[in-house]
C-alpha cells in the first residue's frame, strides 16, 4: 500500500466534476485513472453521484476490481469495466463510463458514429459497439463480471471510446485530461450528427483529415483542461 500521486487525486476529483458539468455523466457513470506508480492498480470513487466525490471518496483496486483496503463502502457495481480495460490496454491511463444520452441512438442503430469536426477526428471511421448479449443474454445490461469486462475490452479493441448497446459508452485516454476531453467531445460530436442526419446526406471527415486529427493528437488538449478543472474546483 502506498500513497497516490496527489496530482492524480486532484485530477480525478476534478475529472468527475467536469464530466456532470458538460452533461456527460448525471447521477450514475464513473471514471477511473490507473495509477502510475503501480500500473496494477487503479483509483476510483466509492459508490456514489460523480458530482460530489472528494479526494476521501477515491478508493484503490487491483485489475479483478477488487479494493486493496479491505472494509471498503459501497462500490460500484460496474468496476470490471475499469479493470478489465486497464488489463488490455497498457496504454490507456484513464476510463470514463456513462450513460451519455446523446449516444445511445448510435449504440441502438446501424448508424456508425462518425467524426463532424476536427477535435472529433480520434472517432475515426465509426465507433464500435459493444452488444452485451454476445456475452450474456441474461437480460441484464450491466457490465459486472470480469466476463462482461473482457468482452466489453475485446470491443473497444485499440480505439479510443466504444459504444454499449442500450446502455452508454467507455472512453478511454492516455491521461485523465485526454479521455475526459473526449468523453466532451464524443457527446457534443453526437448532438451535432443527429442534427445533421435530419438535414440530408452528411459529410464527415475525410480519411486525410482523421490522419490528420490523429498527427495533431495530444495537441493543445491543456487548455480546455486548465479552464474546465478551475472551474470545477472553484464550487468545491
Ligand atoms: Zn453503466
Amino acid at each position: 500500500m502506498h500513497s497516490p500521486d496527489p496530482m492524480l487525486i486532484e485530477d480525478l476529483v476534478a475529472a468527475n466534476r467536469i464530466l456532470v458539468d458538460h452533461g456527460v455523466m448525471q447521477a450514475y457513470g464513473h471514471v477511473s485513472a490507473r495509477d502510475l506508480k503501480n500500473p496494477e492498480r487503479y483509483w476510483l470513487a466509492r459508490a456514489m453521484p460523480p458530482v460530489l466525490v472528494t479526494a476521501d471518496d477515491l478508493l484503490e483496486f487491483d485489475l479483478d476490481s477488487r479494493p486493496v483496503r479491505p472494509a471498503a463502502p459501497k462500490l460500484y457495481a460496474e468496476r470490471a469495466i475499469h479493470g478489465e480495460i486497464f488489463r488490455a490496454r497498457p496504454d490507456v491511463v484513464c476510463v470514463v463510463h456513462s450513460h451519455c444520452e446523446s449516444l445511445i441512438p448510435f449504440c441502438n442503430t446501424d448508424v456508425k458514429l462518425r467524426p463532424m469536426v476536427g477535435n472529433a477526428g480520434f472517432i475515426g471511421h465509426g465507433a464500435p459497439v459493444f452488444d452485451i448479449r454476445d456475452i450474456d443474454d441474461s437480460g441484464d445490461m450491466n457490465v459486472c463480471t470480469a466476463e462482461q469486462g473482457r468482452g466489453l475490452a475485446r470491443s473497444l479493441g485499440a480505439h479510443p471510446l466504444c459504444l454499449m448497446r442500450g446502455h452508454g459508452v467507455v472512453v478511454v485516454g492516455a491521461s485523465i485530461r485526454e479521455a475526459v476531453r473526449r468523453a466532451v467531445i464524443s457527446d457534443a460530436n453526437a448532438r451535432l450528427q443527429l442534427q445533421a442526419l435530419r438535414l440530408g446526406p452528411v459529410k464527415y471527415l475525410t480519411e486525410v483529415e482523421i490522419a490528420y486529427a490523429a498527427k495533431r493528437s495530444g495537441h493543445d488538449t491543456d487548455r480546455g483542461w486548465d479552464l474546465w478543472k478551475k472551474q470545477v474546483l472553484e464550487k468545491i
